[in-house]
């Protein structure tokens, strides 16, 4: 396992805690994993940091992508799958071939919510390991 694990980028005015400086560019966050420390990187010295090219650093990025992709398309898809059945059933039972359920499907509402919020919340994760 390796020492560091990247945890995405920042757009913020930091301290580098590789060389003390404030930088002003985008920020890399990492968890060390030996001492349980987070510490920010320019991106000219997280590749001095960590001993690492910054092209080993995108494809460690790419992978925690797919790996979030997957963990989250796993949550999400059977929520979905409850949500459309919920869906159909309602349409077919009251010949309602269009638009929103009304509020009073709850079970639906509380489905279609999660939903959102798991994939606000996958983006956000991703979003951060875009750089
Ligand atoms: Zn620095």
């Amino acid at each position: 396992m390796k020492r560091y694990e990247l945890q995405g980028t920042e757009n913020a005015d930091y301290i580098c805690d590789f060389c003390g400086k404030k930088h002003i560019s985008k920020c890399f966050v990492v968890l060390d994993r030996e001492t349980g420390e987070v510490k920010r990187f320019g991106s000219s010295c997280i590749v001095k940091a960590l001993g690492v090219s910054m092209k080993e650093i995108k494809a460690d990025a790419a992978r925690q992508i797919e790996e979030i992709r997957h963990e989250y398309y796993e949550k999400i898809y059977p929520i979905s799958s409850e949500a459309n059945a919920i869906m159909a059933a309602y349409r077919k039972e009251h010949d309602y071939p269009i638009g929103f359920l009304p509020e009073s499907e709850e079970r639906y509402w509380e489905l279609t919510k999660e939903e959102s919020r798991l994939t606000r919340e996958m983006n956000d994760k991703i979003y951060k390991l875009q750089f």
